[in-house]
């Protein structure tokens, strides 16, 4: 306020006369409105008189008529401008009182205060990012190979439409250009990172390549759903990366150019690049590697499915893992209902045993020691490595029990008995600590014949 102070001025309580303002404007009662509203206009408190009014705008108008906060705010605008001695005597009241009945005789919604009470002072419990958010304009929605036919498709879908978009597909065209490789055009750049060096996880392969969003096996241990930030529902409803075979040939030349090593590329962390018997992108994507000279450490639930491209397997540099839990009835039905049974996976990995590939076997996660330990048991003649490790998954319940097993019983176990046989194993950081003192647990092998 300015001038002469508000208590001298004016008979009335400050507070009290923008309450019954709001109040009546509330109420659509426009005598006493207008009544409490000039109080404040031509005691010194105009401008405050002014900030309430927008404020009522959104807190009791808002969604009954989107404009009313613009119209206000323009009021409020024509009223500054006007040369001061005419503000409260002269026109610039026109601007005021024309406001004040606006609002009295607007309808009028609160829902706007209460959403904001809701969703700023209520219950937050965390939220997944939804998938469709992740498109070719953020980090992960690159990962994951989404360009510009993503976005037109997905990122950019409407409810309610308004009319009918006779640019749409045109517009598409123009954004895709450059990612069909047919001309030049503003599109997104194509992914040439889809090799990686994996951050701290080497013991597969000094270089990955991830393929697959989600995984048809859908194990209930999987670690997939949550580092992918995906519904596990949704996570076994597995799409391909975009231009997947483009964008490693890409990639690929990149390093070229780069000059950057090569080494065995794993395929893949998170997914089953064999999970879909039909699919031939898996062994399109080996010959490609092999191309560049680049080997391949595939690791699959599915080798039968990999069966059909053994012949492009190279014993040299390349090699084939497959993950087997265990072999007890029970604990599949439990854990992996859905994956191919672990005795065809046996199966498919003894032809390729025979065939001279390196062949290595996943343990992860541990179920229950006993029958961890019989994997090696009933495996070893057709496996050249093992790899294993405790379950430790966020959000995924332990195995009743699972913490009071003795785990130096059974990392001492697993090494006696992998090395009873001849074969060579390694212990994920999970069961690290629990290993007698003095083994060697070797960080990286190379996984072919060489
Ligand atoms: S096979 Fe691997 S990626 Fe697929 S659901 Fe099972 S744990 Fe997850």
């Amino acid at each position: 306020m300015s001038g002469v102070p508000w208590f001298i001025k004016s008979k009335y309580d400050y507070y009290e006369c923008v309450s019954a303002m709001q109040k009546c404007i509330r109420r659509g009662d426009e005598d006493n409105a207008l009544f409490w509203a000039t109080e404040l206009f031509i005691h010194d408190a105009a401008a405050h008189a002014w900030s309430r009014l927008v404020v009522i705008a959104s807190e009791d108008v808002g969604e009954a008529d989107a404009l009313m906060h613009l119209k206000i705010t323009m009021l409020r605008h024509s009223w500054c401008e006007t040369p001061k001695d005419q503000q409260i005597n002269g026109k610039g009241r026109l601007f005021f009182i024309q406001a004040v009945l606006m609002l009295v005789h607007s309808p009028k919604s609160r829902k706007v205060d209460h959403a904001g009470i809701v969703y700023c002072e209520g219950e937050r419990p965390d939220r997944e990012i939804p998938d469709f958010a992740k498109d070719c304009h953020t980090r992960k929605g690159k990962e994951l190979g989404r360009g510009y036919k993503h976005f037109f498709d997905v990122g950019a879908r409407l409810e309610n439409e308004a009319g009918q978009d006779i640019y749409r597909d045109s517009a598409k065209k123009i954004r895709m250009r450059s990612t069909d490789g047919l001309t030049p055009g503003p599109g997104p750049k194509p992914n040439t990172n889809l090799i990686y060096v994996p951050g701290g996880i080497t013991e597969f392969a000094q270089l990955a390549c991830n393929r697959d969003l989600g995984c048809v096996n859908g194990c209930k241990y999987c670690y997939g759903p949550a580092s992918m930030h995906i519904k596990r529902e949704d996570w076994t409803t597995p799409r391909v990366k975009e231009n997947f075979l483009e964008n490693l040939r890409l990639t690929l030349e990149k390093r070229e150019r780069d000059d950057a090593p090569k080494h065995q590329v794993l395929m893949e962390y998170s997914g089953d690049c064999y999970g879909d018997p039909k699919d031939t992108m898996t062994g399109e994507a080996i010959k490609l590697m092999h191309e560049f000279g680049y080997g391949v450490c595939i690791l699959t639930k599915c080798p039968t499915n990999a069966l059909k491209d053994i012949h492009l397997f190279d014993s040299r540099i390349d090699c084939l893992g497959c993950t087997i839990t265990t072999f007890d009835p029970a604990e599949i039905k439990e854990w992996e209902p859905k994956a191919p049974r672990p005795q065809d996976r046996l199966a498919a990995l003894k032809e390729f045993h025979d065939a001279g590939i390196y062949t290595w076997v996943s343990m992860e996660p541990i179920i229950s020691p006993a029958t961890s330990l019989d994997v090696v048991k009933l495996t070893h003649q057709h496996v050249d490595h093992y790899k294993t490790g405790l379950m430790n998954v966020r959000g995924v319940p332990l195995p009743d029990g699972y913490s009071n097993h003795d785990w130096k019983a059974y990392a001492a176990d697993f090494i006696a008995m992998c090395e009873s046989y001849g074969r060579s194993w390694f212990a994920k950081h999970t069961l690290e600590s629990y290993l007698p003192v003095g083994a060697v647990n070797e960080k990286f092998r190379p996984m072919y014949h060489g």
